[in-house]
């Protein structure tokens, strides 16, 4: 099943124009890496799958982006709605500053959640899918602050997946953590592909080649490739793709 598609999507900061007629399918339950030199696209493509891209002025799409089928730019769309489904987690750590509870408990309370036997439940119940329970069960009233930054980020991975989606950007989820704290995110990537769809930019290749099914290489705001993971890593078909990942450019 296709879970996310664009159709000849072209996309405009002023008169610049950042992607170039890009066509994916993405399919349900599968893990996607955006790969490609600094500046090529990868985040603003990213962004366009929960219309975050509609909080900065002067921007224009052209092409069309579905997720289940419907278009997401289309008239009925309710953008918090779509959010919810689409969550999405930075490169840097961000939670709020509010007990490590609280952050998780966050989306629900937003959204008119009010019994709280169903958001302690809730709580714990995604703060275990996010394998960051054990480590945060006896501090949950705690500032978010106090964790390591490996641990923020698997915190803000459980605030996007407390409000259920189906969908999680990641845009370089690990570029700002250690090596562990990035082996950590990687194996929470790997479980929670069971249940969700994932798309996520890294610039580190042997990150896309150990999480992804399926990788997407840009260059210059086309995708210039996109194949199986294995192929792109080890036989790509085109010049360009063989370039970026043999390190001759980028
Ligand atoms: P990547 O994530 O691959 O590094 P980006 O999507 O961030 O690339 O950027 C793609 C291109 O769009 C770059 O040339 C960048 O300078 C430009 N760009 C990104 N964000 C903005 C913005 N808010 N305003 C104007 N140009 C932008
Ligand atoms: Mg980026």
């Amino acid at each position: 099943m296709i879970k996310i598609e664009t159709k000849n999507v072209d996309f405009f900061y002023g008169k610049f124009q950042a992607l170039k007629d890009i066509s994916i399918q993405i399919e349900d339950k599968s893990v996607v890496a955006f790969i490609g030199p600094s500046g090529c696209g990868k985040s603003t493509f990213l962004r366009l799958m929960n219309r975050m891209n509609d909080l900065i002025p002067d921007t224009r799409l052209e092409g069309e982006v579905l997720i289940d089928d419907i278009n997401i730019y289309g008239k009925d769309v309710v953008v918090d709605e779509l959010r919810k489904n689409v969550g999405m987690v930075f490169q840097k750590p961000n939670p709020f500053p509010k007990s490590i509870f609280d952050n998780v408990a966050y989306g629900l309370r937003v959204n008119g959640v009010s019994d709280k036997e169903f958001i302690s439940h809730r709580v714990e119940e995604t703060l275990k899918g996010a394998a960051l329970w054990n480590e945060v069960k006896d501090k949950l009233k705690k500032s978010a602050f106090e964790l390591s930054g490996g641990q923020q980020q698997r915190l803000c991975i459980a605030r996007a997946m407390a409000v259920s989606p189906s969908v999680l950007l990641m845009d370089e989820p690990a570029s700002a953590l250690d090596p562990i704290s990035t082996a950590k995110v990687e194996e929470l990537i790997h479980e929670l592909k069971k249940d969700y769809t994932i798309v996520i930019v890294t610039h580190n290749m042997q990150q896309a080649a150990r999480v992804s099914d399926m990788t997407a290489f840009f260059y210059l705001g086309a995708m210039v490739e996109y194949d199986y993971t294995k192929k792109i890593f080890t036989n790509p078909s085109k010049e360009e793709t063989q370039n970026y990942i043999t390190g001759r450019f980028g």
